[in-house]
């Protein structure tokens, strides 16, 4: 295919991303997002996520049997058993969001939530640390 004919179905085709959550960027980005975290401007509504999407983990600590399957299958060792409360906790800022945890939990008590916006200063937050 020529240039020209992949530059003309580009033209064509749809954007592949968000539109950048302000219609104009703001002079300062921390500012708008102090705004519209308390709804007082508006912002572009995120895209969809489509069925399926693997997005940040959520753990039912109740349903847990401690039995560390996740913790073993875990190709990024995002999981940590707690051997006094026979549970686990995940670091987010790890995870390569393969869903393998989930799909072995013999309870069902992992799934990946649509929650995508994870990016934080601190891989430690509170945000990126999950407890159940
Ligand atoms: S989704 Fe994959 S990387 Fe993330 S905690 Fe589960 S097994 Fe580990
Ligand atoms: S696989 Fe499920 S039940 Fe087993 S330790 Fe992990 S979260 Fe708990």
């Amino acid at each position: 295919m020529t240039i020209l004919k992949v530059l003309l179905r580009q033209l064509l085709l749809r954007p592949a991303t968000n539109c950048f959550p302000a219609k104009h960027a703001p002079k300062s980005v921390s500012a708008f997002l102090a705004r519209a975290s308390k709804d007082t401007h508006a912002v572009t509504p995120p895209v969809p996520v489509p069925p399926g999407f693997r997005g940040k983990i959520a753990y039912e600590r109740d349903k847990c049997i401690g039995c560390q399957l996740c913790v073993k299958i875990c190709p990024a060792r995002a999981i940590e058993f707690l051997p006094e409360e026979k549970k686990v906790r995940i670091f987010v800022a790890r995870c390569c969001f393969c869903s393998q945890c989930n799909d072995v939990c013999p309870v069902g008590c992992l799934s990946m939530t649509d929650e995508f916006l994870l990016s934080s200063y601190d891989k430690y937050s509170e945000d990126l640390i999950v407890t159940g």
